[in-house]
């Protein structure tokens, strides 16, 4: 059962259907001190489809409380300088929910990271936030379409968000390719995956088109629960619409052999499991990305800025790996330096980086 994937839609209230989905895996904790690790891209709210609902954060807080356990609750979101995630855990209501509950939050950005050597198939080492390795992990993705890496869900959370400040750059200018960037997820992935005690993915509000903060919001109302990340990312795909394999750190998962070779070999338990299809970034061109990633990018999207939108906040120019963004009242992208990685697109909390087709594409 180390596998199974319980989904559960929320009838009366969130505690009720995570306590179900719990028991239903039957994930008891060995443990007395757990990181709750949320998904605050930025300081969209949830029933926008972009960050984790705060009541499932509250509902994790309460039933570890119960249990006699201490709880922190902290991210690193993208562009995250001292003080950011305190900034948009407060403007989600993250924040409120945290401090009412007595649970602690923490700033991934409060204390140095410790450098893990990997030794993986693209990084030798990568920088991690401390409070990652301190604490076993309850790991809250959000269900979500995703520009760079055609969806994002459990795997994706944890590797990310757990690399504090400049090092997310460092892993945008590595994975220049979407099958470099799947090896650098899933080295990071492999390092943290020992860490995770249980997966709870947000599918309440979720978010289809060119995500992970700029696409489409869909209401399913679920929960999906999982003591394996690799395990739930497959069956939330396979619910979105899509092959997981067709997901590239999903397939590098699978090839790795970290976990279930195919959605198959996954118990489903709980309530009936629908297909919802998903409209897929405009971004992403499947076939194009599994077959000739060599040629990705002049296949891919460019970054346009839509001057009537951007407030010259720069939160895009400090995001952008390549420094191709320089700011002259408002964001200007220098094009010879852009590897398209669409960061600036998921940072814009304005909606103002519009995704302009190729040619080829
Ligand atoms: S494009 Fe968006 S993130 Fe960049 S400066 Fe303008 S408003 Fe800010
Ligand atoms: S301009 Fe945008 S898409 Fe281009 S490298 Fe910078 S963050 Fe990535």
């Amino acid at each position: 059962m180390k596998y199974a994937v319980a989904i559960v839609n929320i009838k009366n209230n969130v505690k009720e259907a995570i306590e179900k989905a719990i028991k239903l895996i039957d994930w008891k904790p060995n443990d007395s001190s757990f990181l709750i690790k949320p998904n605050m891209i930025n300081s969209r709210k949830s029933d926008e489809g972009v960050t984790t609902d705060p009541r499932i954060v509250s509902s994790i807080i309460e039933i570890l409380k119960d249990l006699g356990c201490k709880i922190y609750v902290g991210d690193s979101p993208g562009n995250a300088y001292p003080g950011r995630a305190r900034k948009i855990f407060e403007a989600t209501g993250m924040l409120n929910v945290i401090e009412n509950s007595g649970a602690k939050f923490i700033e991934f950005e409060s204390e140095p990271p410790k450098r893990i050597n990997i030794n993986g198939r693209i990084l030798k080492s990568i920088a991690i936030a401390t409070p990652i390795l301190k604490n076993k992990i309850v790991n809250v993705p959000k269900l979500k379409t995703h520009t760079q890496t055609l969806m994002t869900g459990a795997i994706k959370n944890i590797s990310m968000g757990s690399i504090p400040g400049s090092g997310k750059a460092y892993i945008h200018r590595v994975g220049i390719t979407p099958k470099k960037m799947a090896m650098a997820i899933i080295d990071v992935y492999s390092i943290i995956k020992p860490m995770i005690s249980l997966n709870i993915m947000d599918a309440i509000v979720c978010m289809e088109g060119n995500g992970p903060t700029n696409g489409i919001p869909i209401r399913l109302n679920k929960i999906l629960v999982s003591r394996d990340a690799l395990a739930l990312d497959m069956i939330a795909f396979k619910m979105a619409g899509l092959e997981p394999s067709k997901v590239p750190y999903i397939n590098e998962a699978i090839r790795r052999g970290i976990g279930p070779r195919s959605y198959n070999d996954i118990p489903i338990l709980g309530d009936p499991f629908e297909i919802v299809k998903f409209k897929l970034p405009s971004t992403f061109i499947i076939k194009a990305y599994s077959l000739l990633s060599y040629f990705a990018p002049i296949i891919m999207h460019s970054v346009k800025i839509n001057y009537e939108k951007c407030t010259g906040c720069g939160n895009c120019a400090s995001s952008c790996p390549m420094g191709a963004i320089s700011m002259r009242g408002k964001a200007v992208i220098n094009k010879s330096k852009c590897i398209r990685c669409y960061v600036c697109h998921e940072v814009c909390e304005f909606g103002a980086v519009d995704l302009k087709k190729s040619f080829l594409a």
